[in-house]
């Protein structure tokens, strides 16, 4: 066996993710350390619980609670804690001790990723994370250094598996968002408390993650717009479903080529339901899996997939990022911080152009279709496609499915708004974007 420099691995959190890291580390240890070029020697692994049983079989005395010892004198520090305090606090005293990190903390980095960024630069050292956008699936190198050549145009990504396991259901099943949901609690594919994942906050994090590393940008949580997915009943799927689409919960990183008549580029990321064609590779993914679509200038269109989740699976990308992590170790060097050079700005969503879908009940009388397109084109929302049909048992309502050419979002909010106070729509079923030409 060739006598590799040893370096010392800590590793903080033994949870779902931490305790496969540990297990793997341990198990493949001689082939990894072919690969890095250096001994990873699991010096440690910082928990609450000393006595919380553990999914794998890892030796007692490896177990500590107390972490920041375990971090002083460490070539490699691994966070897999999650949330916001503690985790930070031991990044930085990680990179300030010299170490080079390696987290799946998206919480952590969509809130505080520029700090931390920043106290890595100061000292030369690297923040490894791959595992933070879309669990196992290879993306985060992709955009980072594969595509560091290319322009990425926009990122369609469905980084939350929970929800689109539910969205599958509903689609398949005819079923009603809150008894797939119930059912995806029982069997584990939906925490006690959704909201992180069905109100798209877990997905906004992810998107604030990629549309930073796509466009060159540190884009703050804040700036990235979120619709969940509780709005979505059996009624709107049919609907979709009878058009050709299908409802994904997306995150979209989108270049905007004229920033709204101001000089530059600007830059769109959000959450939302939106219809995908049937036809588009992303319509494909079903279950809890993930998928990250890219178009970029010259590469053109790239379909990244696969688990977005799940403690093994995550710990794959985890261990990618600690080879690189020992490679680049062994090398010596400063770390290759993160390019935000670009700055570029984020729009409002107001400005943000798609094309939408809306359906209206309206009084089944003569004329009624003519007001209808009228106020949208004195909203600038140019019609593409109608279809008119009976709306349930009232004979005296027809249900109107309006499918727009690209609007502005702000003209379009407000023409709907205009039509539901026309006098001649009884109600707006719905208004769903569709995304993904
Ligand atoms: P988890 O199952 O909740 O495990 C968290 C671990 O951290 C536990 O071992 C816990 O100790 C330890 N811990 C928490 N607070 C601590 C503290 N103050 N001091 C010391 N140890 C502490 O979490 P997970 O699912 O493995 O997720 C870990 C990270 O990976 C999160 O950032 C998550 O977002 C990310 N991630 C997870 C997945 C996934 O599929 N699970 C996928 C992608 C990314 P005890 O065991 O003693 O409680």
């Amino acid at each position: 066996m060739t006598d590799y420099r040893r370096l010392r691995v800590a590793l903080l959190g033994a949870g779902a993710v931490g305790s496969q890291v540990a297990s793997l580390l341990r198990r493949h240890g001689d082939e990894l350390a072919d690969r890095a070029g250096a001994t990873l020697e699991l010096v440690g692994i910082a928990v609450r619980d000393l006595d919380a049983p553990r999914e794998t079989d890892l030796p007692k005395e490896l177990f500590t609670t107390d972490a920041e010892s375990l971090i002083v004198g460490a070539d490699i520090v691994i966070e897999l804690m999650g949330g916001i305090e503690p985790a930070r606090t031991y990044l930085l005293q990680a990179i300030n001790s010299g170490a080079d990190v390696v987290t799946a903390n998206k919480a952590l980095l969509a809130t505080h990723g520029p700090e931390i960024f920043d106290a890595a630069d100061q000292v030369g050292a690297q923040v490894y994370y791959e595992a933070a956008a879309a669990g196992a699936i290879p993306i985060i190198r992709p955009l980072r250094d594969s595509l560091a050549g290319d322009r990425v145009q926009r990122i369609m990504g469905i980084v939350n598996g929970t929800t689109n396991y539910i969205l599958d259901r509903m689609d398949k099943e005819g079923a009603e968002f809150a008894d797939v949901l119930a059912d995806a609690q029982a069997l584990g594919y939906a925490e006690a408390d959704p909201t992180a994942d069905v109100e798209g906050y877990d997905a906004a994090q992810k998107a604030a993650i990629l549309a930073s590393l796509a466009f060159h940008t540190a884009v703050p949580l804040d700036a990235v717009h979120r619709e969940g997915i509780t709005r979505i009943d059996k009624a709107m799927m049919d609907a979709a479903r009878h058009a050709g689409y299908v409802v994904k919960l997306l995150a979209v990183c989108e270049r905007i080529a004229d920033n709204g008549g101001a000089a530059g580029e600007a830059i769109s990321v959000r959450v939302y339901p939106a219809l995908v064609d049937s036809e588009h590779p992303l319509a494909t993914v079903h279950g809890a899996n993930n998928a990250v679509f890219v178009q970029a200038e010259a590469a053109g269109n790239l379909m990244f997939y696969g688990a977005g989740a799940g403690g093994v699976q995550t710990a794959s990308a985890v261990l990618g990022d600690v080879v690189s992590a020992a490679r680049r170790h062994i090398a010596g060097g400063v770390g290759v911080g993160e390019s935000t050079r670009a700055n570029l700005p984020v729009v409002d969503i107001g400005r943000v152009t798609t094309r939408y879908q809306i359906t209206l009940e309206v009084d089944d009388q003569a004329g009624v279709l003519a007001t209808v397109a009228g106020i949208l084109s004195d909203g600038r929302v140019s019609i593409a496609t109608v279809e008119q049909t009976v709306a349930g048992e009232d004979a005296d309502i027809a249900r109107l499915v309006i499918g727009t050419h690209k609007a502005r979002e702000q003209d379009l909010s407000e023409t709907v708004e205009r039509l539901a106070a026309s006098g001649v729509v009884e109600r707006v079923v719905s208004v769903l974007r569709v995304e993904g030409d």
